[in-house]
């Protein structure tokens, strides 16, 4: 059984820790909290073993009627490998603690790819996070463009991808966020920082991504164009993506047309917080004239990772090859047909 430690039980921590709780050969040892809030209180209701991240917040989470189990420190010291869901910047802040405890981690998306050893996506390089000690899963919009890219260029062949992410302003918790009424080049710059991120998962890609930000809280969409190596049929490649476990092809019967509607029916289906973990990708939308691939996808930020992290674990300790993991994650999760 792996004990996995979480740091920084935010959007992303709190679902990977449900995550790893959820499976056969994981357990959660505990996460930490910089003070008690409306998350804590929850944390300590699901029986997670509360950590403060400084030794000044105890008497704040006593003074609230939560009972902590330890330090950040006591975590990282008892855990197997640390899941570090920091916010970005953190993460590498952390690492040297890590260290002094020998103790493996898997960072996150905002990281910069030089916190670990490789930057992972189950689908594209799952085997290059063996044995690997320190492990980043890249972003949200990463991941979802290397599942779509995978399976394209291990078929056909990529020539060259191009992108454009619409992204969301913020998640739904973050009411600071923006824009609440435009619509933002972001990065201005083209081509934007993704593409880049793209290769560090592969490194031999030619692709260019565009970004945009928009008042939203849902998921981004993004609006994909890939010049293949050869000319498939539009049906081949329909069956080629609706074969990938972590792409939902969005059929036309089901008369989704928008973010909404996705998430709606993610909440009908009784998934956790109302979680998409796969692709989505419009299977109308998927058109090949000639070379070009196109298609939609939305993509679910704050739950995209979340199975990448767990596979990112067993990668890293050898407990399964990547079929074996990706099919034991997501029947643990319910990330199903
Ligand atoms: P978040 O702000 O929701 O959560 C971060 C958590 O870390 C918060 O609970 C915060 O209190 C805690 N924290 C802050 N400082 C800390 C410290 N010093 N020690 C321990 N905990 C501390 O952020 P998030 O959205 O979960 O993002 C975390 C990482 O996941 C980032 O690298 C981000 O890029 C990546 N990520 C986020 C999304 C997303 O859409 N939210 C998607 C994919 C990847």
């Amino acid at each position: 059984m792996l004990h996995v430690g979480v740091n920084g039980y935010g959007t992303i921590g709190k679902r990977v820790a449900d995550a790893v709780r959820s499976q056969p050969d994981m357990t959660v040892e505990g996460v930490t909290k910089t003070g008690p809030d409306f998350a804590a209180e929850r944390a300590s209701v699901a029986g997670y073993d509360l950590h403060a991240t400084d030794e000044d917040a105890v008497d704040a989470f006593r003074a609230a009627g939560l009972d902590i189990a330890g330090t950040v420190e006591d975590l990282v010291d008892a855990s197997d490998v640390i899941v570090d869901a920091t916010p970005g910047g953190v993460g590498a802040e952390y690492r040297s603690l890590y260290e002094a405890h020998d103790t493996p981690a898997v960072f996150q998306g905002a990281e910069s790819p030089d916190v670990a050893e490789m930057s992972f996506n189950a689908r594209s390089n799952f085997e290059d996070a063996r044995d690997a000690e320190y492990v980043r899963v890249v972003s949200c919009n990463t991941t979802g463009l290397s599942r779509l890219l995978a399976p394209l260029s291990e078929t056909y062949g990529v020539k060259k991808a191009r992108a454009t992410l619409v992204r969301r302003g913020g998640d739904p918790d973050q009411s600071g966020r923006g824009p609440i009424n435009d619509i933002l080049p972001n990065p201005v710059e083209v081509p934007s920082h993704h593409g880049p991120d793209v290769q560090t998962v592969f490194p031999d890609l030619s692709i260019d991504t565009l970004g945009l930000t928009v008042p939203a809280t849902l998921m981004h969409v993004h609006s994909v164009n890939v010049t293949l190596e050869s000319a498939p049929d539009v049906r081949d490649v329909r069956d080629l993506l609706d074969a990938e476990s972590r792409v939902f092809l969005v059929p036309r019967r089901s008369r989704i047309e928008s973010c909404g509607e996705l998430r709606e029916y993610a909440r009908d289906a009784g998934r956790p917080r109302g979680d998409i973990w796969e692709n989505c990708v419009w299977e109308e939308s998927i058109t090949v004239e000639g070379r070009d691939f196109y298609c939609f996808q939305a993509i679910h930020q704050e739950a995209d990772v979340v199975p990448e992290n767990v596979d990112a674990l067993r990668a890293m300790f050898d407990l399964a090859d990547r079929e074996e993991s990706v099919a034991r994650t997501n029947a643990a999760l319910g990330l199903t047909d």
